[in-house]
Parts: structure tokens; sequence; C-alpha cells
């Protein structure tokens, strides 16, 4: 595959750069993202995705029935490594963009393309992911939550945690056990002001704001809330997180952060010893690789192959991340203490940067059984 950026998508990056210079405040890290799913991020968010949809940035990649502008995947790509440097401004509705729209026009009916592909591309709707439960994380299949068939539909009951931006958010696509068999599991598409849904956040490792518990008492759904066939949730689920764990560029944070860390060690005459330039250098090799073996998974998507490079991927992205939170605490440790907000940030954000979107031993598995052929642990 050729790695060079086109014409074209040199402009594009220029003009989501634009963009941003443009619309974020000056106080952007200090007042708005100095936390994740802090209100005064989630409300700014919603006025930047309508601007960055009117302005055809939002979704440009998708077809334009749906709202988008028929461009190609890689604009999601460049798009995401833009946000990501600026500590993603779209707040939630970035799982709108990358996975929940994508199932949406792949498993959704008419009904609900029109319904929720529109709010999704014009930047009007904040969607939460409704999977984990306390014994259900990376062991999905185990998950308790009930939908029980009604006269007219489903009967919701259960709960979930570790909910991101649940508090604020409009919808939730949310699986359910619809069968006794360990895999009868079912999407539904969920509004937040259902009757009988209960928010309850709760502190997270770095702060308050962006972690939820959610339960669901009696909580009655039409049958039109079912995405996919009943039963056959996994076939979207799969898709979906196919989607979800490479639409984020940690990667290119990671080496926006480095960069920053070596500028102010380069001021303050710390970037001389040949110990520290090592270690750097290393760092830069595996942020530059992670970005690499992201470009070759998103050919993959457009070409249609199905390997096991995504979960590789995955934690290439990691390795370089703990590597530099260790760069980090070891050089400037005055970063977790009221330091740069911009290093600061990455620190705090990347803390649970081996748990959330498959945990770092989960996609060892995988690599083991799907890459090695080797046989399934317990
Ligand atoms: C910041 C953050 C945001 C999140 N946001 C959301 C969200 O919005 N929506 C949502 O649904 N979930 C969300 N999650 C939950 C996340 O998906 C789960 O934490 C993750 O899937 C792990 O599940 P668990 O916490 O139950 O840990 P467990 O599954 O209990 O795992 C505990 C440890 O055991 C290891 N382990 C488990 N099984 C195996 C195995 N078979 N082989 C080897 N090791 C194994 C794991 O790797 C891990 O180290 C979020 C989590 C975090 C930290």
């Amino acid at each position: 595959m050729e790695f060079a950026w086109t014409d074209e998508h040199r402009a594009y990056r220029a003009r989501v750069r634009g963009f941003i210079e443009r619309e974020l405040p000056a106080d952007w890290f200090e007042n708005y993202a100095h936390g994740v799913g802090t209100n005064e991020q989630i409300d700014f968010s919603r006025s930047f995705c309508k601007k960055l949809a009117d302005e055809g940035l939002l979704v440009p990649q998708w077809p334009r029935r749906f709202g988008g502008a028929d461009g190609d995947p890689w604009q999601q790509f460049i798009l995401s490594e833009e946000m990501w440097s600026w500590n993603e401004p779209r707040g939630p509705q970035y799982m709108g963009v990358n996975w929940i729209g994508p199932a949406l026009m792949r498993f959704g009916t008419p009904a609900q393309q029109d319904e929720h592909l529109k709010r999704i591309s014009t930047g009007t709707v904040v969607w939460a992911q409704g999977f984990s439960e306390p014994q259900a994380g990376t062991d999905l299949a185990a998950l308790k939550t009930k939908a029980e068939r009604t006269a007219g539909g489903y009967k919701i009951n259960g709960m979930k945690i570790w909910t991101s931006y649940a508090r604020r958010a409009d919808w939730i696509f949310l699986l359910a056990r619809t069968g006794q068999e360990r895999k009868s599991i079912s999407c539904f598409l969920v509004p937040m002001n259902s009757p009988g849904v209960k928010v309850v956040p709760f502190p997270g490792l770095v702060e308050e704001g962006h972690l939820n518990e959610v339960y669901f008492d009696d909580v009655e759904v039409p049958e039109s809330a079912l995405i996919g066939e009943e039963g056959k949730g996994w076939n979207v689920i799969r898709y979906a997180l196919s989607y979800e764990r490479v639409g984020v560029p940690r990667y290119h944070r990671a080496r926006m952060v480095l960069d920053a860390t070596v500028a102010q060690l380069k001021r303050e005459g710390r970037f001389s010893d040949s110990i520290v330039r090592a270690w750097a250098g290393r760092i830069v090799a595996k942020c530059e690789a992670a970005r690499l073996l992201t470009y070759v998974v998103v050919h993959q998507r457009i070409t249609g192959e199905d390997t096991v490079d995504p979960n590789v991927q995955r934690l290439t992205g990691a390795e370089a991340c703990l590597d530099l939170m260790n760069f980090l605490i070891t050089y400037v440790p005055d970063c977790l203490a009221g330091g740069d907000p911009y290093i600061a940030n990455f620190y705090r954000s990347q803390i649970s940067g081996t748990i959330a979107a498959g945990t770092y031993e989960l996609q060892l598995d995988l690599v083991a059984q799907r890459g090695l052929g080797m046989p399934r642990s317990g």
C-alpha cells in the first residue's frame, strides 16, 4: 500500500486544522478539556459538532444519502487524528460518528436510519455505549440485563456500569439478553429519557463527570428499538467494535505530547543526556509503528480483508502510550501537579488506556488465538 497522503488529504487536514484553530477557545485545555466528560466539554461539544457538520467536516466519509459527502474513509482518520491532538473536542459524539453510525448503516432498518443517522450527521445527538456490566466486561456474553417480549415490544431490566457520558446522553446503544443461551444477546436503541432509566454517576480514576452506572427498571421500548435480528446481537457488536477499536488514534496524541515534552526539556537544557534522547527516540518509533499499523488496518477495511492486525494495532498503540507515560513521570512529574495542561490531560486520560475499548490482555488473547492459532484459555 501507499503510505503518503494525497494532495486532497493534505488539503482536508489543513481545513480541519483551520476549523479547530478558529473554533476552540484560547482556554480550551484549562477550562474545557481539563477532564473527560466535564459539563463544560459536553456543552461545548454540542455546538462544536453542529458547526463541524455545517462545514461538511463531521462525516464527509459517509454516503451522501446518510448526510455525508461520499468522501473516503481516510478522511475520518485524518479528522480523528486532528481531534485527538486537541483532546477530542467532539466529546462523546465521536462514538456516533465512528461506530454507531456505521452499525446503523449496516444493520438498521430504513426507519432507524432515517431517525438516527440524520441526528448523528448533523452533530445534534449524544450517544452512550451500554455494554459492560459488573460481571461482564471482557466476557460480554455473561451480561445479565434482560429484554423480555411484551405485546408491543420489549421490557428491559438490569444495569450497566462504566457507561461513559451516560448522564448527558440522549440515547444509549444497549446490549440485553433475549434468551437463555449464553450468546442470545440483542442490541437496542433506547432513549435515555425513557421512564425507568436511572443514571448514577460515580467518580472515575482521574475525575468525576465521565463514568456512570445506568439502571433499567421495567423500561418499555417498542419493537422498532431492536437493531439487527433478535438474539443475533453478536454480529452487530463484532462489527461495531471493529470500528470502535481502530477509531481512536492514541498514537497521534502521544506523538504530539512527546514533542511538547521534548520542547520543554530542551528549554530547560535537559535534552542533551543520551539516555533521555534514546528513550524519546524509542517512543517516536513506537508511535510511528502504531500509526502505520493503523493505516494498514484502515486499508484492510477498505479492501475487505479480515485479519488480526486491528488487535496488534491496539497493542502497539497501548505500548507507545505506556512507554510515554513512564517517560513523563520520570522527566516531567510536575505535569501531574498543575504543570502543562496538555501533557497532564494526556497522562490522566491514558491511565485507563489499556482497559477501555477492550483490555490489553484480551487483545493478547485474540492475537494468540486468531493470529497464532493457539487454543482458547479457560
Ligand atoms: C475509562 C473507561 C471508560 C469506559 N467506557 C465504557 C462505556 O462507555 N461503555 C461500556 O459498555 N463500557 C465501558 N468501559 C468498560 C470497559 O469496556 C471494561 O472495563 C473492559 O471491557 C474490561 O472489563 P472489566 O472492567 O469488567 O474487567 P474484567 O473483564 O473483569 O477484566 C479484569 C482483568 O482481567 C483480564 N482478563 C479478563 N478476561 C481475560 C482473559 N480471558 N484472558 C486474559 N485476561 C483476562 C483483563 O484483561 C483485565 O486485566 C469503560 C472502561 C473504562 C476504564
